[in-house]
């Protein structure tokens, strides 16, 4: 039980850094960055946040993936998503998306709105070696579909894994994702024990002021914590809003090339070429074109 001992602290602070992702979108990138390139299973993570169109407008148009699976959870606006397998969808606020993008995906990710704030995250998580060549597949859960717990000044949104006997409407096969959402009132204080012995946890703080297991963490930092059975975060003086997220490290070699993630070069150059001669795609549902990229 959460002796003070028992309490996770932070074992890395890692700042987020504005890239430009897709045809030109601002992204604030924390996971996928020199400070941190992979913390596995999690290969990236970006939190895009503008009332800019400027910034977003251009969005992400056909692009491939292979060997992993995305996560994308919409806070504020609406996105537009197509795919090779022939999905098309719209994500609101509130929503959200799974994607494994297996041995082959090229889909589009464009902004439904011509202004106004769009707000939200993606999280890629690596896939082991014997599920990156199958078959892709995809999952979209609408807002009111994600449980909420409400108690003491508490909200979590559980949208992978379980928190309070409340199931994620995603369960993530291979790296038993945990993903929760978490909104506390001015001064509360949020203690979770239900995370697996031996899994990668880190902390995101995208609203107000909070410290976790006593040490203050800005806005736009990733806290990385380190062992132990409880994790402890408390609100400043502000209601603040963090993501946490957990999952088991695949503990196997990682070889990134943009959209691709494999184990080894070979397989890199394998999916380089496969994109280039059109069999990126194993069962082609619609047509994108794959000259852009
Ligand atoms: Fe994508």
């Amino acid at each position: 039980m959460g002796k003070t001992t028992d309490r996770r602290t932070i074992a890395q602070c890692v700042p987020s850094l504005a890239v430009t992702e897709g045809a030109g979108v601002t992204v604030h990138r924390s996971i996928g960055t020199p400070a941190l390139h992979h913390l596995d299973p999690f290969l990236m993570l970006d939190y895009f946040n503008s009332d800019r169109p400027d910034e977003y407008i251009a969005g992400f148009p056909e692009h491939p993936h292979r060997g992993f699976n995305t996560f994308t959870y919409m806070l504020d606006g609406c996105m537009q998503h197509g795919d090779s397998m022939g999905n098309t969808g719209n994500l609101g606020p509130g929503d959200a998306q799974w994607m494994k993008a297996g041995s082959g995906v090229i889909h589009s990710e464009m902004p439904r709105q011509e202004d106004g704030l769009l707000r939200g995250f993606q999280l890629w998580v690596n896939l082991p070696a014997v599920e990156k060549m199958s078959p892709p597949a995809y999952q979209e859960v609408a807002a009111e579909d994600i449980p909420e717990v409400v108690r003491e000044g508490v909200r979590v949104r559980v949208l992978l894994g379980e928190y309070a006997d409340q199931q994620g409407p995603v369960q993530d096969a291979h790296t038993e994702v945990v993903y929760l959402d978490v909104t506390l009132s001015p001064g509360v204080s949020f203690d979770y024990d239900g995370i697996a012995e031996g899994a990668t946890v880190f902390v995101y703080l995208f609203e107000g002021a909070a410290a976790v297991a006593g040490e203050h963490l800005a806005q736009h930092q990733l806290a990385v914590l380190a062992e132990g059975t409880v994790v402890n975060v408390t609100a400043g003086g502000s209601a603040a809003r963090f993501l946490l997220v957990a999952g088991q490290p695949i503990g196997e070699p990682i070889v990134q090339q943009g959209p691709f993630v494999m184990n080894t070069h070979g397989e890199i150059k394998q999916a380089m070429s496969d994109y280039h001669h059109g069999r990126l795609v194993q069962e082609r549902r619609i047509t994108p074109s794959e000259d852009q990229s």
